[in-house]
């Protein structure tokens, strides 16, 4: 099946780079969100995006060419004409339930339905639509456009049929996929999230300073960005709901999310994306590693 069209719904930090990743690659994308001012906020950061591959010499064609690509709609009605749409909304079981029953109803047939979900059990959504064998994980890695593995989760009843569309969908974004088994947190997360968990944890015990926290995993580990910038570029709302799933899921009270990232929550600053987490933000795109202002504790 030659995929010529597809659908992205949540233009969050994570459905915008998604979009834009399947446009550069020649799909027609449309992109849906249930905000306007979400759609103009993910066509500027694909714009500057594009814009920066572009001088460096990486991209194919020009940053208008594969903005041209990329349809921004608050009504799902266009992907009636998609052969595959990501689902990149928050990371809650009941929206995402609501929004597949959503995408089934419509959507083509023959349509794959796949979510971007972090850690939620795909069979739990492939249950809320009336074609289970053609829903599947597509878990893309954030940046999405630098970032070159995606985690494809197969529910029990993920057909063979959907599982090799998927598999040649990722091949064509030049990505690697890693294939994870329907269990909370898939892969990567099941990994990653105890340990920023535990980094909040310590710092909130005062075992060290933040940037002591994040140099010792760096230098240490040999990581790219400490546990706590990392958990502010997630965005530490997805954070919380991430661990919070893992705990049901898992049946394990130690993923209990740190009370210290629910009290961030609460107050709002939900990392780079709301300007304040474990660090404080220029703006919502100022990278972590370089925007480092003055502890919060
Ligand atoms: P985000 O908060 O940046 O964006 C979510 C978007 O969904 C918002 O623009 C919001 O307006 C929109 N939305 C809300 N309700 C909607 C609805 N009913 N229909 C369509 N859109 C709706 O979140 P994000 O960080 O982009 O995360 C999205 C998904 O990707 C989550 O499942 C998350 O777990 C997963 N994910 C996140 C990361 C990360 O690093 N942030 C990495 C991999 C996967």
């Amino acid at each position: 099946m030659e995929i010529t069209t597809v659908g992205v719904t949540g233009a969050g930090q994570m459905g915008g780079g998604i979009a834009q990743v399947f446009a550069q690659v020649g799909l027609t994308v449309h992109l849906h969100d249930v905000s306007e001012a979400a759609l103009q906020r993910a066509q500027r950061g694909i714009r500057q995006s594009l814009d920066t591959l572009a001088e460096k010499g990486k991209l194919q064609g020009s940053p208008d060419a594969v903005i041209s690509r990329i349809h921004l709609t608050t009504s799902l009605d266009p992907f009636q004409a998609a052969a595959c749409v990501v689902e990149a909304a928050p990371e809650q079981v009941e929206l995402k339930r609501s929004i597949f029953t959503s995408l089934d109803a419509v959507t083509l047939p023959s349509a794959i339905l796949a979510s971007n979900t972090s850690s939620i059990a795909i069979a739990t959504l492939a249950d809320a639509t009336r074609r289970p064998a053609q829903v599947i994980g597509m878990h893309f890695m954030n940046p999405v456009p630098r970032m070159p593995c995606v985690e494809v989760i197969r529910a029990r009843a993920t057909s063979d049929a959907t599982f090799a569309i998927t598999s040649a969908l990722v091949a064509r974004l030049g990505k690697t996929m890693v294939v994870s088994q329907d269990r909370a947190g898939f892969i990567v997360n099941r990994i990653l999230m105890p340990m920023i968990n535990e980094a909040a944890h310590a710092f909130a015990e005062g075992v060290a300073t933040r940037d002591d926290i994040d140099t010792a995993m760096k230098l240490s580990c040999n990581f790219p960005m400490g546990p706590l910038a990392l958990a502010d570029f997630i965005g530490l709302d997805t954070v919380v709901a991430i661990l919070e799933v893992m705990q049901e899921g898992l049946a394990g009270a130690h993923y209990a999310p740190s009370p210290l990232l629910r009290e961030y929550v609460a107050k709002g600053w939900t990392g780079r994306k709301g300007q304040r987490g474990f660090y404080e933000y220029a703006s919502a795109r100022t990278p972590p590693f370089r925007a480092a202002k003055g502890a919060i504790s």
